[in-house]
């Protein structure tokens, strides 16, 4: 099956396309390279092109037949969203209709689409079901579930077979190493703390202490990337059979931001430096999926999101990446930069 990725030169796409090819599809990457790196998809077509260029996706999808398409093309910083709602309104969810709008023109009817638990908003219950309200906290929740809501309709009206997979914390890089996690600035809770230990920070700074937790730091369901592929294997698969899907992807645990820092003691063994630091906004405290009805409708089980494995190899990209990839947009990286 020949699929569209957008968005697959990033992070949770590039290791998907590396895990649809060897599952025999035939991907096509179509990118802005933003913040993604064509370093890390090779040997697979790229076309660089924005998801607002609805010209250029129709003409995408004709010339290279494509039957299905997985959208990763988001920007996914909670706290960004916060400061800067209108880039992620814009991106998140006018690019996602023109997307639409292009599929709709050239009659490709699948889709599988990165959506998140950040739709939960502040969960009344955890570990979280699918049938949960959904009530985002911050505009990237908002943006991701009007997508949803966009595909529903879509379904409804239009016939769109669609897929939202809403991912809890990903993490981890594929065990070879040469590909994984890259973003300046980096955000995220693990590359942070690898970061440290490579000495290449002071400290990390725990987001909050008083949270109502057993430690009072915030806890997070952290799932491997290479189990996030093969999700979407495997809905790209069952919309044959079922049209609309909406299901969680964790691992079914927690962990606090000081069981994390931890494990990342004791894989990498090296001392952590750690400074307690305010709350971030729009963090809630905690995050746990459910991924029981993922197993049922997907036949999905997260098989490589141990914690130890997690941080195991990401530690595996970041300690042989130290600058993380050589070039962006097919230039020199200047150590420093920022996006
Ligand atoms: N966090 C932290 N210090 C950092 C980065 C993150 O304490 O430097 C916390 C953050 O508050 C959250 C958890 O680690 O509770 C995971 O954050 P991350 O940004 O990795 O993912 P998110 O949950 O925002 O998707």
């Amino acid at each position: 099956m020949k699929v569209l990725v957008v968005g697959g030169a990033g992070y949770i796409g590039s290791h998907t396309v590396r895990y649809l090819s060897r599952c025999g599809y035939q991907p096509v990457v179509y990118d802005n390279l933003s913040l993604g790196f064509a370093e890390a998809i090779t040997g697979v077509p790229l076309v660089v092109g924005d998801l607002h260029d609805q010209a250029l996706l129709e003409q995408t999808l004709r010339e290279h037949q494509i039957e299905a398409v997985v959208h990763f093309a988001a920007y996914a910083l909670v706290g960004e969203s916060v400061n800067e709602p209108a880039k992620y309104y814009e991106n998140n969810v006018i690019g996602t209709f023109r997307l639409l709008q292009a599929m709709r023109s050239r009659g490709v009817t699948k889709l599988v689409f990165s959506s998140t638990c950040a739709t939960y908003g502040v969960p009344a219950i955890v570990p979280i079901e699918e049938t949960q309200p959904q009530r985002p906290i911050n505009p990237y929740g908002f943006t991701k579930l009007a997508v949803e809501r966009m595909l529903q309709d879509f379904h409804r009206a239009y016939g769109l077979r669609y897929a939202a997979l809403r991912y809890f914390n990903a993490a981890g890089a594929t065990p070879t190493g040469d590909i994984g996690e890259d973003h300046t600035p980096e955000s995220h809770l693990i590359p942070i703390v690898l970061q440290v230990a490579l000495g290449q920070r002071p400290h990390v700074t725990v987001f909050g202490t008083d949270y109502p937790t057993p430690d009072g730091t915030c806890i997070r369901d952290y799932v491997h990337v290479d189990d996030l592929a093969a999700a979407h294997e495997r809905a790209l698969a069952r919309l044959e059979e079922l049209p609309a899907i909406e299901v969680n992807l964790g691992s079914g645990r927690g962990f606090s931001v000081r069981e994390v820092i931890a494990e990342c003691q004791q894989v990498t063994g090296r001392k952590i430096a750690v400074e307690f630091g305010p709350r971030r906004a729009g963090d809630p405290p905690q995050l746990v999926a459910k991924p029981d009805l993922a197993k049922t409708l997907l036949g999905w089980e997260p098989i490589h999101s141990s914690l130890t494995h997690i941080v195991q190899t990401a530690w595996g990209w970041h300690s042989s990446h130290p600058q993380g990839y050589a070039t962006r947009q097919g230039k020199p990286r200047v150590v420093g930069d920022s996006r």
